[in-house]
């Protein structure tokens, strides 16, 4: 058997963080046992999905690397088939006509709550051997029902949770086209389950209840049955559905705020999956581990820290051109002078251990690319008279030493020793004055990607 995977978001907003996950689990089962995975739109819902939303998906899914081998298929584009398979189903009497009003249906549901019966269609249309329909209203038109069996039960074996059983007393005849005989949505997963020989449906556990009824729509067509794996829900740090409320909940908000895919496709797996104690792990390790049974059943919790602790991890990882390519654009963003500065390659090399996200990155990278404009009160505080002296020597030997970091580490050392000053009481002043910060990495990595003429001209012209 070809293992055969899909994800069918609805392209009514953004792809969120759950969506995400979907998809990642979804692919990497695919890719696990070398089977194909599916895009599929369910764009059925016109009033609400829009062209926008398909391409957030893509965008999402292109971002995170999660190639699909087939589709995008969309739904709306399936109508014909949804309505031969409807129509053959009225012919083999698994579906029926429905010609009930909706002021008809009400009535029927406000008898059943005064009786405190469970409310459902009553199968007033449902057709019996023996039993006389009533006469068809002139002028209406049906809705489709499909016949859902009245005894027994529904069971499957999720692949997360268990076995699931479901009476079929629980489901009553569910709609499958409407009056102006539009499918409806649990008809049309079915149909493209069926048709696309999806082997494997993975998706979020909001969908645990209409499992029951696909399933027998599926055995009423004489379609195989896909293996079932819902997914536990993503809940906010504070235990609370996931939402706006927590930061970015749409994925292609984290590019934006500096985070790397790879960051977020590892942190994302480990969102309700574990593979021992390993927190780290690519792409390839991720799709050559997965398997449903270190899936944890219960709601995973998303924590920004674990998440920013992973993206320092991957950016650490990251060739240091890249990462200059990333924080480009954004030190541009930012009024940042490029020219005649510090080359950006060796400015991210020295800040990459320290920043959490591309965008902190960039900010830190600006001491480098403005003019240093140091506070009065802070330099009135640092540049004392003996820095002040021991900072004079320090840039008359400037003029002359070898310009890399051993040697002016040295340097910087002797001018300390033969002033009797500590480290701070000549570092803070040149971090005043050359970057117009207390803080910064080692002075000597400063001064060095400098270079001499930026650190003569700043200083000397502070000093006169
Ligand atoms: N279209 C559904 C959603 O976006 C998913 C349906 C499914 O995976 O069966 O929630």
């Amino acid at each position: 058997m070809i293992v055969r995977t899909r994800f069918a978001p609805s392209p009514t907003g953004f792809l969120h963080l759950g969506g995400a996950r979907t998809a990642l689990f979804s692919w990497a089962y695919a890719r696990h046992f070398g089977g194909q995975f599916i895009l599929r739109i369910e764009d059925t819902d016109v009033e609400r999905s829009t062209p926008e939303a398909v391409q957030a998906i893509i965008d999402g899914m292109k971002w995170l690397g999660l190639d699909h081998d087939e589709g995008p298929f969309y739904q709306m584009q399936h109508m014909d088939r949804y309505r031969e398979v409807i129509a053959q189903m009225v012919k083999d009497g698994t579906a029926y006509y429905c010609y009930c009003s909706l002021e008809e249906l009400d009535a029927m549901r406000e008898r059943q709550r005064t009786a405190g019966e469970h409310t459902r269609y009553d199968g007033t249309w449902r057709p019996e051997p023996g039993k006389t329909l009533p006469p068809v209203p002139e002028g209406r038109h049906p809705v489709v029902r499909f016949k859902n069996p009245e005894e027994g039960d529904v069971t499957w074996e999720d692949q997360v949770k268990g076995t699931i059983t479901i009476s079929n007393q629980e489901l009553d005849d569910l709609i499958i086209a409407r009056q102006d005989g539009t499918p409806t949505y649990n008809f049309c997963v079915v149909v493209d389950d069926w048709d696309m020989r999806i082997t494997h449906v993975i998706r979020g556990d909001d969908h645990v209840n209409n499992t029951p009824r696909q399933i027998n729509i599926l055995k009423a067509l004489g379609a195989p049955l896909p293996l079932y794996a819902h997914l536990p829900m993503i809940l906010g740090g504070d235990g609370e559905k996931l939402s706006k409320r927590h930061g970015a909940v749409s994925v292609m908000e984290y590019p934006e705020a500096g985070y790397l895919p790879d960051a977020m496709v590892n942190y994302l797996a480990r969102l309700g999956w574990s593979h021992g104690d390993d927190e780290i792990f690519s792409r390839e390790q991720f799709c050559q581990w997965f398997d449903f049974d270190h899936m944890s059943s219960s709601a995973a919790r998303f924590d920004t820290e674990k998440l920013n602790w992973l993206n320092n991890h991957y950016i650490r990882q990251t060739d240091n051109a890249e990462l200059a390519r990333l924080v480009r654009p954004r030190l541009e963003r930012l009024g940042a002078q490029l020219e005649n500065a510090p080359d950006l390659i060796q400015v991210v090399e020295l800040l990459k251990e320290r920043v959490n996200t591309i965008n902190e990155l960039a900010d830190a990278a600006m001491l480098f690319y403005r003019q240093p404009q140091p506070d009065a009160a802070l330099l009135e505080k640092h540049l004392t008279a003996e820095s002040l002296d021991a900072l004079k020597n320090y840039v008359s030997n400037c003029e002359t030493v070898e310009w890399n970091k051993d040697a002016i580490s040295a340097m910087t050392k002797a001018v300390l020793a033969e002033h009797k000053l500590k480290m701070p009481q000549l570092a803070m002043p040149l971090r005043l004055l050359l970057t117009g910060q207390l803080q910064t990495p080692s002075i000597d990595a400063v001064v060095t990607l400098f270079g001499r003429d930026t650190v003569l001209s700043r200083l000397k012209s502070s000093l006169s």
